[in-house]
């Protein structure tokens, strides 16, 4: 069923430092089930410097780098495969602008935070983003090919 669907991606979605000390790993993880994607792989993890300046290696020339690697490696964080149908783009929709006083409410920085520097989320930003991201942040033993029991009733 599925497979047959061209626009099956996988993101790679993180809940950042604050996100876990606010407690808002439910809250966050729940937004994503409901809207019907499907969790390929999850862990709590404490980011080591290297892997910290790899996944953002893009952002390396910019003057808030030191200050971003140290927050994403302050403390633990929640690091998750999605896959579903278009998820790229609407795990970005349902995460919101990266300044969260412009992200708009309903999204998950808009409701739930207030500061870029403290974004409490990130999300792949292109399909092969998220491939490599995933890649970088998980094993291949830690992601579970599996199929929901809801799946005919969430795609015709
Ligand atoms: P996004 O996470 O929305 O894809 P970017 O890829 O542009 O945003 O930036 C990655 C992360 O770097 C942001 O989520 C945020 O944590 C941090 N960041 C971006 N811009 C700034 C800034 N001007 N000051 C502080 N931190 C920033
Ligand atoms: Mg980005």
């Amino acid at each position: 069923l599925i497979a047959s669907l061209e626009s099956v991606e996988q993101s790679y979605v993180m809940i950042k430092p604050d996100g876990v000390q606010r407690g808002l790993v439910g809250e966050i993880i729940t937004r994503f089930e409901k809207k019907g994607f499907v969790l390929k792989g999850l862990k709590l993890f404490q980011c080591p410097q290297e892997l910290a300046e790899e996944h953002y290696k893009d952002l390396k020339s910019k003057s808030f780098f030191p200050k971003l690697i140290e927050y994403i490696t302050s403390g633990p964080v929640v690091c998750m495969a999605w896959e579903g149908v278009g998820v790229v783009l609407a795990a970005r929709k349902l995460i919101g602008s990266t300044n969260p006083l412009q992200a708009e409410p309903g999204t998950i920085r808009g409701d739930l935070a207030v500061q870029t520097g403290r974004n409490v989320i990130h999300g792949s930003d292109s399909p092969d983003n998220g491939q490599r991201e995933i890649g970088l942040w998980f094993n291949e033993v830690e992601l579970c090919q599996w199929i929901p029991a809801q799946r005919p009733w969430l795609y015709e």
